[in-house]
């Protein structure tokens, strides 16, 4: 039987909890899980993508199945040269879901043979979105509920720059 290769692309500007749920959760559904890191994103991100895809890797070490790596161009190319035949995104509220079901529809119809599957927050992580973690190191707040010792870590030397 083929390998089930699964992309979960994202910004991860920086990774959190969040993030860290649906990629432990995710993991075990396939026989590969590949994290995305845009390179080409429209956010103007506070790390570089060579950062954050350090920083990723990191946090997912100790997991053989979990690769770490940086995208260009089309999503969906990227998802066929890596023989992958699913995208796994995450939904939290109500507002994430116009804009995830937009981009799984034209993903589909550029690349019908990938599959976009969606795997709800686990609830006490809902609110956690990258924006507001960068807010909050910006501001000096505590981050530890929102995301590991080692990415606060990256958070403060960045801000002390
Ligand atoms: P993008 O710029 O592609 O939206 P993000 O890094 O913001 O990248 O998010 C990547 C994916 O992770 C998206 O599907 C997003 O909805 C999901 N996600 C972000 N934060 C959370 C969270 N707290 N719980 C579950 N999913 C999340």
């Amino acid at each position: 039987m083929s390998k089930r290769i699964a992309i979960y692309p994202g910004t991860f500007d920086p990774i959190t909890k969040g993030h860290l749920d649906i990629i432990n959760r995710g993991r075990i559904l396939f026989d590969t899980l590949i994290v995305a890191v845009a390179n080409s994103s429209p956010k103007s991100p506070l790390f570089s993508v060579t950062e954050r895809v350090d920083i990723i890797r990191n946090e997912v070490k100790k997991h053989k199945n979990i690769k770490v790596e940086s995208f260009d161009g089309l999503l969906v190319n990227y998802a066929h040269e890596k023989k992958a035949s699913t995208l796994l995104r995450g939904l939290r509220v109500i507002s994430d879901f116009e804009y995830e079901f937009q981009m799984a529809l034209t993903n589909r119809e550029l690349a019908p043979d990938i599959e976009t599957v969606f795997m709800m927050t686990a609830e006490n992580y809902a609110h956690i979105s990258s924006r507001f973690i960068r807010d909050i190191a910006r501001l000096g707040g505590d981050l530890k509920s929102f995301v590991s010792p080692s990415v606060a870590r990256a958070l403060k030397k960045k801000n002390k720059k």
